[in-house]
């Protein structure tokens, strides 16, 4: 057998002549020296040793001659797209409202906050038909996770009720195997009655934002008379910790940065551990402007080369004082809900879009819900749901398509007028930083000068992400 090296390998220096070689079809890594990369890279592929050879080819690193791994790609996402649609999970974003209790001073929702509407029980009965119609006999697993958004989705609090006291039901009736709820919220909202909801159903996260130290984040997150929220948001997560303390349950903190306020960030993690706040999930979120709601602060915004430098030096200020971080690349078949089957943003009017930053623009709706439940498609579902990034020029030839998979598709709009173009992910300015961050405290030794073996393979399978119902 002939053998070349994938097109997909990334290769960065390590301490000691040595090589990471990180495969992002595979998702897999070996560590080589100087030999055999040199040896890899002027094809002497006949030349390594056996052992290294197979592991090399375990990994993707090398693979058959003949093998064309576009085609890998294709087929891996075509299998995921049939099953998840024989298969169904439903993903539903429920915009309870577009209203919001807070007039943040970049917020992108602009005039969409002014559209009407909340989501009644009615209308909450007119979804679960639409959802119960995904069902056929060769569904027995039939789950639904169901994220909640706005506006400020709390502010519609009695249709969250409502919706999970309806799910649970659902659940214990058996229509339905399983569910999840997540909640993105400004966290001013949270209550004890939040709370007892949330240990009492199936709700698996909140994200709640920050945008920096109490005096920055109060200049851009206030509230309607004007006032700023960071001390009862604050006070909020502190209740959410205190009193939830189911291990399912996970505390998401996003931390909005630019470069007004990332030098400040440090200081915001040290009075979060102060407080008893270490132990939740960060995030890190790049203020963008990408949408026709933009903003007017470009200027600043970080492009990536600069979140090169930044997005390390936070990872470290993170986990030095125990807060959890997520670096590592990840695999994916899609980039998020917007070309997944099954996956809806519906809102309050029960019109449906494919993507969060879509919701009430007329010409991204890809559908709406009749009051029997039944789904009718306007031409922009079949834009959104057959979008395929493997046959996207860049893409095709970008050595990140296996963990990016054409990015998002609203930055694709502002880049190219399109949707139907790349829209990269932060990830590929950042991929080596965010592996060498997972690996430096996974496996120590590698960036270390000690003796060690070379050209091994790491177990480094990474799980496949759930498919982002999340925000890009
Ligand atoms: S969107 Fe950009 S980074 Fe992603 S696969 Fe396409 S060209 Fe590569
Ligand atoms: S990642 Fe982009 S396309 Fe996907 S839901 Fe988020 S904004 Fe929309």
């Amino acid at each position: 057998m002939i053998y070349t090296q994938s097109r997909y390998n990334l290769i960065f220096p390590i301490k000691g002549n040595r090589y990471i070689i990180y495969n992002t079809l595979k998702n897999s890594i070996v560590v080589a020296d100087e030999e055999a990369i040199n040896l890899i890279k002027e094809n002497r592929i006949n030349e390594l040793p056996q052992e290294f050879l197979e592991r090399a080819l375990n990994a993707g690193v090398l693979i058959p001659n003949d093998l064309d791994e576009l085609q890998v790609i294709r087929t891996q996402r075509k299998t995921f797209l049939y099953l998840s649609g024989s298969h169904p999970h439903i993903g539903l974003t429920l915009l309870t409202t577009y209203s919001c209790n807070l007039r943040c001073t970049y917020c992108y929702e602009g005039e969409r906050k002014n559209l009407g509407g909340i989501l009644t029980p009615e209308k909450i009965e007119t979804i679960l038909k639409f959802v119960l119609s995904h069902k056929t006999e060769k569904t027995p697993e039939f789950s639904v996770h169901v994220s909640f958004y706005g506006g400020e989705p709390l502010l519609n609090w009695h249709g969250c009720k409502y919706t999970l006291q309806r799910l649970d039901a659902l659940n214990n009736e058996g229509d339905i195997t399983k569910y999840f709820a997540s909640f993105t919220t400004n966290g001013t909202l949270i209550n004890r009655e939040v709370i007892e909801y949330v240990n009492n159903y199936n709700i698996t996260s909140m994200q709640i934002t920050l945008d920096g130290p109490k005096d920055i984040h109060d200049k851009k997150r206030i509230s309607a008379s004007g006032r700023g929220t960071f001390d009862k948001i604050i006070e909020n997560m502190l209740l959410l910790k205190e009193n939830v303390k189911k291990k399912t349950f996970y505390l998401n903190l996003r931390i909005n940065i630019d470069k007004t306020n990332y030098q400040r960030i440090p200081e915001l993690l040290d009075y979060l551990k102060d407080i008893g706040l270490s132990g939740i999930n960060i995030s890190f979120g790049i203020v963008r402007g990408n949408i026709p709601f933009s903003c007017n602060f470009h200027n600043t915004l970080f492009v990536g080369s600069d979140l090169s430098k930044v997005l390390p030096m936070l990872w470290e200020a993170a986990t030095e004082r125990g807060f959890k971080v997520q670096t590592r690349p990840n695999a994916r078949h899609v980039y998020c809900m917007y070309e997944k089957f099954h996956s809806y943003l519906i809102d309050p009017n029960l019109n449906v879009y494919p993507c969060w930053e879509m919701a009430g623009i007329e010409k991204y709706r890809i559908g709406k819900i009749s009051d029997n439940g039944k789904f009718k498609a306007n031409p922009f579902y079949y834009t959104a749901k057959g979008r395929d990034p493997t046959v996207f020029k860049e893409c095709k030839d970008c050595v990140f398509l296996p963990i990016c998979m054409g990015g998002c598709v609203m930055e694709s709009i502002r880049r190219n007028g399109h949707p139907n173009g790349p829209g990269c992910d932060i990830s590929r300015y950042i991929w080596k930083q965010g592996l060498e961050f997972y690996l430096k405290r996974k496996y120590p030794q590698l960036f270390k000068n000690e003796s060690l073996s070379s050209n091994i393979m790491l177990d480094f399978k990474i799980p496949e992400r759930r498919n982002k119902n999340a925000q890009g």
